[in-house]
């Protein structure tokens, strides 16, 4: 028996397709042949904030052990499969496929992995690796998924991770609203909740587990362990027919793109990062609602931008004030023409609040009523007892804030896939899995 890893990556395009799709594909080709499983299908989400990705940016890796005389069968149905399901006529659809033949993922694939989900990696780098590990690839047009299809073999998730059930539509319904009865899905978040997570969005009333686009997903669901997001599938009722389904181990929902930095010096470009800073220029809001703060350490300073037009963190950011002290989570856009390097915030964690100085006139002496200013130094007058003083002053008071010293994370609506919702915190795993449950997959 030998082991086989096998990495795609970039086959769809915002008007078709899915990666994850052709993984559920070939796990019910393989499972036709002599071929056991040793992890559930790995949807891997590689960086966010890379210019040039595809939608979601996620790349795919199927383990499994076969037989050798299966090894040149095997890679001619991946092949395949890429082939046929990618929308190879998109200008920006690259796809590759690699082969990796190894019982033990070797630790320079892993590091690759991680600067895949972390930051930018080359082809050329991929491309080394490939020959250094006698792994096979094959890329169509550029090529570029093999990046993708490397880096999805490299990780192994033995570090925090969730599942993803995927159910899938039948071609007829593809490109039409997604039909699936949004009480089962309330029902399902009460049944398995918090073991599964972002399945509907109290605040708005609307069901989260439905993509929009015209792939052919119907809906995902994410949770803790295979067996809950199986629950919940069940429990799902949908009003058109299901395909196919899949349960995914994935590195969703694990912050796993967010490195955390020292110095905001360091800041790169489209490297997603945790830093610490103290506010210095007061939130505003810009065109279309969008809110824009500045932080600064003593290497620096940055910009910070949160988008989201609604929800919970644009809410805590509004109400910061110069001197608090906090730390920001996100991806790094480049700096342009009309604005500096920013982040655009993902999470913001309040470390320490800045005390709110106010200064308030006196009370008249006399009388206890609050005092009128009668101009700069010239001092106050009561306006109830009429008297005066040249030598009362204004006093400094503290007033309320209504921010609190807190992680805040945007709406489960805007969180992207790897983001971390509150609901995960004190739930990282360490370790894969031990067993696969057995029905994993259709059908
Ligand atoms: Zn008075």
């Amino acid at each position: 028996m030998i082991t086989m890893h096998i990495g795609f990556d970039d086959t769809d395009s915002p008007r078709m397709g899915c990666t994850t799709y052709i993984a559920a594909l070939l796990v019910e080709k393989l499972c036709k042949l002599d071929v056991s499983f040793i992890d559930y299908p790995n949807l891997i989400r590689l960086n966010p904030n890379v210019p040039w990705k595809t939608r979601g940016n996620g790349a795919l890796c199927l383990r499994i052990q076969c037989d050798e005389d299966l090894i040149e069968e095997i890679m001619e149905m991946v092949v395949d499969e890429v082939e046929k399901n990618s929308d190879l006529d998109y200008d920006g659809t690259d796809p590759g496929a690699v082969f990796l033949f190894h019982n033990q993922i070797p630790d320079e694939l892993k590091v690759f992995a991680k600067q895949a989900i972390q930051g930018i990696v080359k082809k050329e780098k991929a491309v080394k690796l490939i020959k250094t590990f006698k792994a096979e690839a094959v890329g169509f047009k550029k090529g570029r998924g093999i990046i993708g299809g490397l880096a999805a073999i490299g990780e192994t998730l033995e570090g925090d991770h969730t599942y993803e059930v995927i159910a899938y539509r039948t071609l007829q319904n593809r490109g039409t609203p997604r039909r699936i009865q949004a009480s089962s899905v309330v029902e399902m978040d009460e049944k398995t909740s918090p073991y599964t997570f972002n399945n509907f969005d109290h605040e708005k009333k609307r069901v989260l587990i439905t993509p929009r686009g015209p792939d052919p997903i119907l809906y995902g669901i994410r949770g803790e362990k295979a067996e809950a997001v199986k629950l919940a599938h069940d429990t799902v009722r949908s009003e058109e027919d299901i395909e196919r389904w899949v349960i995914f181990r994935t590195n969703h929902g694990t912050d796993a793109h967010l490195r955390k930095i020292s110095t905001i010096q360091e800041i790169q470009p489209f490297n997603p990062v945790i830093v610490q800073g103290i506010v210095n220029t007061k939130p505003h809001i810009i065109p279309r609602r969008h809110v824009i703060f500045s932080i600064k350490d003593e290497s620096g300073q940055v910009d910070c931008a949160a988008y989201e037009p609604t929800g919970a963190l644009r809410k805590a950011v509004v109400k910061l004030l110069v001197g608090d002290h906090v730390e920001v989570y996100g991806g790094v856009r480049p700096a342009s023409p009309k604005h500096p390097i920013t982040i655009n915030l993902e999470k913001m964690r309040v470390l320490k609040l800045a005390p709110k100085i106010v200064f308030h006139n006196p009370k008249c002496p006399q009388c206890g009523r609050r005092m009128k200013s009668m101009g700069e130094r010239k001092g106050f007058r009561c306006k109830k007892c009429g008297f005066r003083s040249r030598n009362l002053e204004k006093i400094r008071m503290e007033d309320k804030r209504f921010l609190k010293e807190q992680l805040y994370i945007t709406s489960p609506r805007s969180q992207r896939h790897l983001t971390k919702p509150f609901l995960r915190y004190g739930k990282e795993k360490t370790g894969a899995p031990e067993r696969m449950i057995k029905n994993w997959h259709f059908p």
